[in-house]
């Protein structure tokens, strides 16, 4: 398993089927590996509390789901169906709030 998978997917996503290595991944996936380091990575997913700060949803739809490879089929989430985001979405929203918190 990649640093990837042990530090967004399974720590986070309640989508996440480790056996099934799909070559597709979320739109928050792909973002948190295009924008940042391995070392960042791991230290936001420390820090990231399991359930995810909707605060930045505007920001996180524009930034990250309008690039998401499961648009296509349709998120729940993001469709308005009663369902959580992706995992990656918790680490980028706890990124947001924190850069918003510094000055
Ligand atoms: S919340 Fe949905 S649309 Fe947005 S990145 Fe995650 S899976 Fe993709």
């Amino acid at each position: 398993m990649g640093y990837m998978e042990a530090n967004v997917c399974e720590k986070f996503c309640r989508f996440y089927k480790p056996e099934q290595n799909e070559p597709e991944k979320c739109g928050s996936y792909e973002f948190l590996r295009k924008n940042l380091t391995k070392r960042e990575i791991v230290r936001a997913a420390d820090a990231a509390p399991a359930k995810p700060d909707f605060s930045s949803d505007d920001t996180i739809s524009e930034m990250v789901c309008a690039e998401c490879a499961f648009r296509v089929d349709g998120c729940d989430y993001r469709d308005g169906v009663n369902s959580t985001p992706c995992g990656g979405y918790a680490i980028v929203s706890h990124l947001l709030r924190n850069s918003k918190a510094s000055p």
